[in-house]
């Protein structure tokens, strides 16, 4: 899947790149033992990534270690470059319920030889994202319920009031280094209660007014 839906119109967008910040909720943060940093931090995925909701995410057998990450996604709806934060909202064409899924012992492993992190945050399936909804739809992106449950027990919940980057800023300072293009996503951080998922194991994430995603875990033979 190339592609990304919407759950109230038969349209589709194409997928260009995915972009992903990293420690914009406190709590977040301080889980990981790490420090809020003045320049956020920021990785991509490849459209390779992409899964869709009913699909499972494979663990790649060179990992030991998947953990979830729940996330608001945000669409982009059209090209810009260097966009202010007081206009920012206008290029969102949607927002959807996404999973940062993390092989976190490769990402350990990268971190503490000061490399990247494209194969913990980048393998196939490692980007499960809901179909999405009209800006329309929700009326305060940065008021919505966030929550992830494993096996119908709940990890992660909290709410994108407490993103330190609002949507506005992530656009602004994203759009100062990439061009934005239409199709393009953001995967906006994760709130605090990240952890392990094992083969088998059956995630509900959900966003108020955005919808809900789920997915399997197993292992690649
Ligand atoms: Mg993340």
């Amino acid at each position: 899947m190339k592609t990304v839906s919407f759950r109230d119109s038969p349209s589709t967008r194409r997928v260009g790149k995915i972009l992903c910040l990293g420690r914009n909720y406190e709590a977040h943060v301080l889980e990981m033992r790490a420090s809020v940093l003045e320049t956020p931090v920021v990785f991509l995925k490849p459209s390779t990534a992409l899964l869709s909701s009913g699909f499972d995410v494979v663990i790649p057998p060179f990992a030991r270690e998947l953990h979830h990450e729940v996330e608001l996604v945000v669409l982009i709806g059209r090209n810009g470059k260097k966009i202010p934060r007081t206009v920012a909202l206008e290029y969102v064409a949607g927002y959807a319920v996404g999973l940062d899924m993390t092989l976190r012992d490769v990402q350990a492993e990268a971190k503490k030889g000061g490399l990247p992190w494209t194969v913990a945050k980048g393998f196939d399936t490692a980007a499960p994202v809901s179909s999405f909804v009209a800006p329309e739809a929700v009326p305060d992106p940065h008021h919505l319920a966030i929550a992830l449950q494993v096996n119908g027990l709940t990890r992660q919940t909290s709410n994108t009031s407490k993103m330190i980057l609002s949507i506005e800023q992530i656009i602004e300072y994203l759009s100062t280094v990439f061009t934005l293009e239409e199709g393009d996503l953001i995967f906006t951080g994760t709130p605090s209660g990240v952890g392990p998922v094992v083969p088998g194991d059956q995630l509900h994430a959900e966003i108020e007014s955005v919808g809900f995603l789920e997915v399997g875990i197993r292992a690649e033979h």
